[in-house]
């Protein structure tokens, strides 16, 4: 059925709301993606802290960001502000850990132990026969190694001891914009950028 012209009249308000909702849309849209996901990150506080990556002593800097959940680079759920401190030398995040853990080398060693005794213990195929006589000799100097590396590499102070030698902040002046920092109770914050010494 084809619409008379005086049917077009009376939809006219209709498509008027909804042209009005699509605005509405739109506007929500651009502000969402100007203000809330694009927002810019923030330093929000600092302190001194031990880098696991730098392996020293580091001045360290909370950030506080927007997080969204990406797909090709375009953010499709916002997740909200999250915080997280990162060296201010490395730009990592200082507390986590590198490298394999000495769980992980002892693990290993086990491995090649068992996998040495398996070797000995089969029988010797004489199609295989010379690589089961490599891995037979390598699987324990692989061992012996390993035991060697962990044994010489003296266990890593913990995490907590290497913090509780560092002494908190004493900054007087703002280490981002040079301002001079309020005092009140230990706590020092900035009163230009707003940053807190921690
Ligand atoms: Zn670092
Ligand atoms: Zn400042």
């Amino acid at each position: 059925m084809q619409a008379l012209p005086g049917q077009r009249k009376h939809k006219k308000p209709a498509s008027r709301t909804r042209q009005t909702l699509h605005y509405t849309l739109a506007t929500t849209i651009t502000l969402l993606v100007i203000h809330g996901i694009y927002q810019r990150p923030k330093r929000i506080a600092f302190r001194n802290d031990y880098c696991r990556a730098c392996v020293q002593p580091r001045r360290s800097v909370q950030i506080r960001a927007f997080d969204a959940l990406h797909v090709f680079w375009i953010p499709v759920l916002p997740l909200g502000f999250r915080k997280r401190w990162f060296c201010t030398a490395c730009g990592r995040q200082p507390h986590v850990h590198r490298g394999t853990r000495r769980g992980f080398k002892w693990a290993g060693f086990v491995v090649l132990l068992v996998l040495a005794a398996l070797l000995w213990a089969a029988p010797l195929e004489p199609d295989m026969l010379i690589t089961l006589w490599i891995l037979r000799v390598g699987a324990p100097i692989g061992a012996l190694l390993v035991l060697i590396h962990l044994t010489r590499t003296p266990q890593n102070p913990s995490l907590k001891e290497n913090l509780a030698a560092i002494p908190p902040a004493s900054d007087t002046v703002c280490p981002f914009c040079g301002s001079a920092l309020l005092i009140l109770s230990s706590q020092g914050s900035c009163p230009a950028c707003g940053i807190l010494r921690v």
